[in-house]
């Protein structure tokens, strides 16, 4: 039996997963998204990556990122190296691709708007 907690709400439900023939058996949860959430981490855990990359000429000198969805945990490493070398040009807005299918068909996005410097403009 593995436990996990459910970070699916402010309850944080205690969760115990098992496996009993062909089924997956959840116990512990006060509801459906549990019981989803501990299948999912049950057979293949995944992980919405947040970060920040450098920005070129911002008026920030990094910006705020996440992956468009929950990518698998095991591929959580080589999506944060990825993200470190990344440098982007000001200016963005929230929501433009930083990084195209930085897993399988996900990508990393900005989560904050960055103008261009006023050292930069001028
Ligand atoms: S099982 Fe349901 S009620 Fe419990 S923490 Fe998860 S989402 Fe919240």
């Amino acid at each position: 039996m593995i436990q996990y907690v459910c970070i699916k709400c402010p309850l944080s439900c205690k969760l115990k997963v098992k496996k009993q023939k062909d089924k997956i058996v959840v116990l512990g949860n006060n509801c459906a998204k549990g019981e989803i959430f501990a299948k999912q981490e049950f057979l293949a855990p995944k992980r919405t990556v947040t970060s920040l990359v450098k920005i070129i000429n911002g008026d920030k000198p990094v910006l705020p990122v996440k992956t468009s969805a929950p990518i698998p945990k095991e591929e959580v490493d080589k999506a944060l190296k990825i993200i470190s070398r990344i440098k982007i040009q000001a200016p963005v807005k929230i929501g433009d691709i930083i990084y195209k299918n930085i897993c399988e068909d996900v990508d990393l996005v900005a989560t904050a708007n960055t103008k261009i410097s006023k050292i930069a403009r001028d």
